[in-house]
């Protein structure tokens, strides 16, 4: 039975390096399948590690002050 070792993220789960086949005198031959061999690593990857990302926070948010509201202050004599 051929290994092939999958080192994956514990935390989500995410691929982070998968190694080669390491085969053995059967592999190649027909029906011969390769065992896959998950390993975990202890923490998660770049995308998940940290802090859920707040896409839009900084985006599209400005003060409301008025400026840009079309509504001049009325006129007084
Ligand atoms: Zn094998
Ligand atoms: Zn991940």
């Amino acid at each position: 039975m051929c290994y092939q070792v999958v080192e994956r993220y514990s935390v989500c789960r995410c691929l982070y390096y998968k190694h080669s086949i390491d085969p053995c005198s059967a592999y190649g031959q027909r029906g011969h399948i390769v065992q896959e061999k998950t390993v975990l690593v202890g923490y998660a990857c770049s995308s998940h590690s940290s802090s859920r990302p707040e896409p839009g926070y900084y985006a599209g948010v400005l003060p409301d002050s008025g400026y840009a509201s079309g509504a001049h202050p009325p006129h007084y004599q």
